[in-house]
């Protein structure tokens, strides 16, 4: 019989530290302790400026790097093991793709790679469908824009429904239309209970699709909470006001 995990967040972040060491003297400090948990069927925004410490914690919660001190769990499995138990979408900051491949092998393979009950063109559809990918399905990834690269990649990252979505900078480089179908893809994925945490600097999208957000700088957690309450509190009317608010008033 599966074995049953009992577990309250399905991100738990548990004062999580991370120090770089380049050669003998330099270190940076990238996280200095942070907490932060995200529910299940939960959208997440990580916010905060260039060098906070975002794309850190995204790899740690993917068992990329280590971290220095702390505990990360994902529904109740500690992170290096997590990815062997759970499906989990991921798009980093930066990707690259064998130029040579068509979209359509490319993503043949992702669903290959993923694939749990061989449905593997069934999802491929599904996700050329979802991200309106038909137009770049015969194109060689070498040459798409970036911002077909940007579709293409988050396609992969949905085309095994995914029970957990980490996504560095999802809306970079889409345009306001690829933005839109993302999100309805997003809605859908929290209406089947997945749940997403996505860093991002776009904070009017941000606005329109996270339940709660979190604001990290100099690699500590700001602010953090329900994005209507955090403005109401705030007296504010956008995020962007909260965020330009909660910066100054951190420095
Ligand atoms: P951005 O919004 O610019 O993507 P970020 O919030 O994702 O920034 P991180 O990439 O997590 O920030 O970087 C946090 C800090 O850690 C920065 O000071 C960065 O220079 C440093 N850093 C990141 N990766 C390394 C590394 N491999 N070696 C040394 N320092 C690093």
């Amino acid at each position: 019989m599966a074995e049953e995990f009992v577990y309250l967040n399905a991100i738990d972040i548990q004062n999580l530290k991370k120090t770089y060491f380049s050669g003998r003297k330099n270190s940076v400090e990238a996280l200095k302790g942070i907490d932060l948990t995200v529910e299940e069927g939960e959208i997440f925004g990580y916010l905060g400026p260039n060098g906070a410490g975002k794309t850190t914690t995204l790899k740690i919660l993917l068992g990329f790097i280590s971290p220095t001190e702390g505990s990360v769990n994902l529904m109740g499995y500690p992170h290096e093991e997590a990815r062997f138990h759970l499906r989990i979408g991921y798009v980093p900051e930066e990707h690259s793709f064998y130029p040579h491949l068509k979209l359509k092998q490319f993503l043949s393979y992702m669903s290959e790679l993923t694939s749990v009950d061989g449905n593997l063109m069934e999802r491929v559809d599904k996700v050329v469908e979802e991200f309106k990918l038909q137009k770049a399905y015969e194109k060689r990834m070498g040459d798409l824009s970036l911002g077909w690269r940007q579709k293409a990649a988050l396609a992969a990252a949905f085309i095994d429904e995914p029970q957990l979505l980490i996504l560095d900078e999802p809306t970079s480089g889409l345009d306001p239309m690829g933005v839109d179908d993302f999100f309805t893809t997003l809605k859908k994925g929290k209406s089947n209970g997945q749940t997403i945490l996505f860093s991002s600097h776009q904070l009017s999208d941000v606005e329109k699709i996270a339940d709660r957000i979190g604001i990290i700088s100099k690699g500590e957690i700001i602010k953090i909470g329900n994005v209507q309450e955090l403005l109401t509190s705030a007296g504010v009317s956008t995020l962007n006001e909260l965020f330009l608010e909660t910066m100054e008033n951190s420095n």
